[in-house]
């Protein structure tokens, strides 16, 4: 595994996802809640993944149940963060970030992100409280999801001081981050965790001829547009996939985790899918191959 050292901490570059654990959106059912989702988690952090990203609202607190009953006994291994989905009132959030540490079985959560910018509350509202938690030692540090450059920065001036990571949708299918978050980040020792790594499975190659079951099918991805669109990226992927002997999975997050300052959190629906990305932190893309990819997903 490799690993990414900013702002204090040591996250593994490929984390572990896991809005998928006991939430009806994803649909995998009782055996993948009950038993596999535990499973992912103790094989990830056997495979030196220490990262690994849940919130109050997946499964509503679900997830958080799962996550802590498979870290009983490793809490030294793992990083673990969660969020705070901005509904409720800004006096509510220690209550909030006491439950996420309860069903997650700790007494610190060591990232703990504003899930959205609230639409009703200030960084004002909620900051100070954030900041208050970390003094009290029940969150390590305080991150943001979701937000812009603009929102982030405005979150740091009311805290005070840096608020580590802002969780964003970035992969191939979606390379806005790489406008303004990343190069701040870079440029500021902050972390960018890249959530959807794989385009929710589109770049897995499974999806071309057949959508998924669930609610992905919704998506404006599979639309016979977009579908056009990326096919010489997918094709591409599967080309440079097979001159490494890895999977096209494998390749977009390798694609990822070559940028400085970012971490990225597959979420996996089977074992193996974790062991496969887990193993994505051994390949090395040559420029040729990244040029590649850059100039098709642009
Ligand atoms: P993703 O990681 O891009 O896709 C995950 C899905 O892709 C899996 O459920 C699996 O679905 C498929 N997959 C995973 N590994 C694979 C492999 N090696 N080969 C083939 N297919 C594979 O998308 P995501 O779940 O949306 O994002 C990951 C995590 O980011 C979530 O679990 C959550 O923790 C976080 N997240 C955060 C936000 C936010 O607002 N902050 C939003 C979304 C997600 P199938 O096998 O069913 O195809």
């Amino acid at each position: 595994m490799r690993y990414v050292e900013e702002g204090g901490v040591r996250l593994s570059a490929i984390g572990l996802g896991t809005w998928q654990f006991g939430s009806t959106e994803w649909g995998y059912g009782p055996t993948y809640a009950n038993q596999i989702a535990g499973l992912i988690v103790r094989r990830a952090l056997d495979l030196g993944i220490n990262l690994i990203d849940t919130a109050e609202v997946y499964g509503i607190g679900r997830s958080e149940r799962i996550v802590g009953e498979a870290i009983r006994g490793r809490r030294d291994d793992v990083f673990l963060a969660s969020k705070l989905f901005p509904v409720g009132l800004p006096f509510m959030t220690e209550a909030r970030a006491l439950g996420s540490a309860r069903r997650l079985g700790v007494e610190r959560i060591d990232l703990y992100q504003q899930h959205w910018e609230s639409p009703m509350f200030p960084a004002r509202a909620t900051m100070p409280r954030l900041k208050h938690l970390v003094e009290q030692g029940t969150i390590g540090h305080v991150g943001v999801s979701n937000h812009s450059l603009e929102a982030w920065k405005r979150c740091e001036d009311v805290l005070g001081g840096p608020v580590l990571s802002n969780q964003v949708s970035f992969s191939l299918l979606q390379r806005g981050p790489e406008r303004e978050l990343l190069p701040w980040a870079q440029l500021n020792g902050r972390l960018i965790i890249a959530y959807s790594p794989l385009g929710q499975g589109i770049l897995s190659g499974r999806y071309e001829d057949s959508p998924p079951r669930n609610f992905r099918r919704w998506s404006g991805n599979f639309r016979a547009g977009a579908k056009a669109r990326r096919r010489p990226l997918i094709s591409a992927l599967r080309t440079i996939a097979d001159a490494h002997e890895a999977t096209m999975s494998q390749v977009a997050l390798a694609w990822l985790i070559r940028k400085p300052n970012v971490v990225v959190i597959p979420g996996a629906s089977r074992l193996e899918q974790l062991e496969e990305n887990a193993a994505a932190a051994e390949i090395e893309l040559g420029d040729g191959e990244v040029e590649q990819l850059d100039s098709l997903s642009a």
